[in-house]
């Protein structure tokens, strides 16, 4: 019997998530019904989101069952066909999960343009480039000359976001875990600056070393991380700043804290006036072709760059994935399945 190797969550996490809540497993190979094709995965996306699905609590995302292959992106050439729209051969991105093999409906594929390297697909021209994009130009509403501050300033995100406001007149400064991350945010990314977060005990010593970044404030804050950062950013807002909310992973596993200080927050966006917009990218799909003409030839042309932290080995995902969550990664995190 043909096999293939697929990786389960096993258990939920309390807290911060750990390699006892994935298993490796062997199933029998599927082979695609009439519709269906399937893929041999070659890369793997591994993102923040995912760890929320590993919790039970409601989100925009439905949680993955214990037992089930953890879900996520990938790109995989089709080993069989059994659907006219996609044949033996074809480069495909699609929901393969955390597996070496996925039988799927062509219908949920997109066929990918060979001429561009298939894991940009997965990162600078996929979903979490996209997010940088349709949050900064939706959400943001930069203008040149403005000062916009985003962290995780070489993740996928991030590094979108400061390239894309560099090229629009903006000041951008970036905020990145660690002296090295903050060289490869200035001198690959092209930010103005970038602060190390690592480096500042609390919020209050960041606030100071920002302020100094940005004299005449903050109009956009690129929100990906929350905590310590976040209180940082917050008393910096310009009047009439935006705040576009894409992700708070400080806060992924449980630590959301601080409810007293919640008020001091909310009274910062009234006095401020300060538009702070909560934002999913699947709600913006109709925008990823406007983004996709836009972006891609300046990535092809080398415009716009990125960075992968590629991990070998479709057993090496949890280990990849836990150290993403804590600042392990530079770059897009992607796995190298075959
Ligand atoms: P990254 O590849 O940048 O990886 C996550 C990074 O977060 C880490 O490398 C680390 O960077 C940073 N980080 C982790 N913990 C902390 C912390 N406590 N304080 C500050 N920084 C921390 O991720 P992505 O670019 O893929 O995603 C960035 C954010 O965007 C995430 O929050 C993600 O959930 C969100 N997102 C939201 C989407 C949406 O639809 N709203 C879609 C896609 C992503 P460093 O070492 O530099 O601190």
């Amino acid at each position: 019997m043909e096999t293939m190797r697929r990786i389960v969550l096993a258990s939920r996490p309390e807290a911060a998530p750990g390699p006892e809540n994935f298993r490796l497993e062997t199933a029998p190979l599927p082979s695609p019904g009439e519709g269906e094709v399937l893929v041999r995965v070659r890369w793997l996306s591994l993102d923040p989101y995912m760890r929320g699905r590993m919790s039970a609590g409601p989100s925009y995302a439905a949680p993955v069952e214990i037992g089930q292959t953890m879900g996520g992106q990938g790109v995989g050439e089709v080993i069989a066909s059994r659907a006219p729209e996609l044949s033996e051969g074809d480069l495909v991105l699609g929901g393969v999960g955390w597996a070496d093999h996925a039988c799927l409906p062509a219908g949920e594929l997109r066929r990918l343009d060979p001429a561009l390297p298939p894991t940009t697909a997965l990162g600078v021209l996929g979903m979490p480039g996209f997010t940088g994009w349709v949050g900064l130009t939706e959400h943001g509403r930069p203008r040149p000359g403005e000062t916009l501050v985003v962290a995780a300033a070489t993740g996928p995100v991030g590094s979108m976001v400061g390239q894309l406001a560099r090229a629009q007149g903006l000041r951008a400064i970036g905020i990145a875990g660690g002296a090295e991350k903050c060289r490869i945010a200035t001198e690959t990314f092209g930010f103005d600056a970038c602060l190390d977060h690592r480096a500042h005990e609390d919020a209050r010593s960041l606030r100071k070393a920002l302020a100094a970044e940005a004299p005449d404030g903050v109009d956009i804050y690129f929100e990906n991380v929350g905590g310590k950062v976040l209180e940082a950013v917050l008393p910096l807002m310009a009047d009439f700043g935006r705040i576009p909310l894409c992700g708070a992973i400080a806060w992924y596993s449980g630590d959301a804290g601080h409810p007293d200080r919640l008020p001091a927050l909310w009274r910062a966006i009234l006095v401020k006036r300060l538009t702070v917009r909560g934002f999913i990218v699947t709600d913006h799909w109709d925008r990823l072709g406007d983004f996709l003409r836009e972006v891609a030839p300046k990535v092809a042309a080398g415009e716009i760059g990125y960075l992968e932290d590629v991990a070998d080995g479709l057993e090496t995902a949890p280990a990849a994935f836990l150290a993403m969550l804590e600042g392990g990664n530079t770059g897009k995190t992607l796995v190298r399945v075959s």
